[in-house]
């Protein structure tokens, strides 16, 4: 891992705070109001994926008509600061497959940092919108895959290039032998 942090103070607006930065291999993930950042990987393996979830909880934990999300390995992600400042929401009656998902937000400005499941142990689907570096948005970021299509809103034009997955998607391979129940009412 490179130490030099190249990029600090990008070109617009970061929010609170101004110490957000990227390089080749890492970049900066910072809330609202700044007081937790984490650095999260840009490369293979502590970048697993991207995607983006048009699913009824990620809609509503992200306020939002859908969320863009990214996973990462835990072994590869870490606080620089308000690992403490999270408080968690976890629930699993809503999860398709029935296993627990924890949703991690800062408690001072609300902003939803990652989820976190018992389906991936070890790994978090961070929130793409938490990025510092708006650049990577278009490039190691951009979504690959999109899951639960079949809910997104009618507005809302396909990712160019995406793999359109319906319900978990491809996920769902990652599962052993876990059926999907009712697609219509899943979530991730
Ligand atoms: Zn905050
Ligand atoms: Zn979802």
């Amino acid at each position: 891992m490179s130490d030099s942090k190249q990029s600090v103070g990008f070109p617009y607006n970061q929010g609170q705070t101004n110490d957000g930065w990227s390089n080749e291999d890492e970049a900066t993930a910072t809330c609202a109001c700044g007081k937790v950042q984490m650095v999260i990987p840009l490369k293979a393996p502590g970048l697993q994926g991207t995607f983006v979830c048009h699913c009824t909880d990620c809609r509503k934990v992200s306020a939002s008509m859908f969320a863009t999300n990214f996973t990462s390995l835990d072994s590869h992600t870490r606080f620089v600061r308000g690992e403490d400042n999270l408080t968690v929401f976890s629930q699993s009656s809503t999860t398709t497959t029935g296993e627990t998902m924890a949703n991690s937000f800062c408690k001072t400005c609300g902003t939803l940092m990652f989820r976190a499941g018992t389906i991936a142990p070890g790994t978090r689907f961070m929130r793409g919108g938490i990025i510092d570096d708006h650049s990577l948005h278009d490039t190691m970021l951009k979504p690959k895959v999109e899951i639960f299509s079949e809910h997104r809103a009618a507005w809302v034009s396909p990712v160019e290039g995406a793999e359109q997955g319906k319900g978990m998607g491809p996920f769902v391979k990652d599962k052993k032998g876990d059926e999907k129940k009712e697609e219509g009412q899943g979530k991730l």
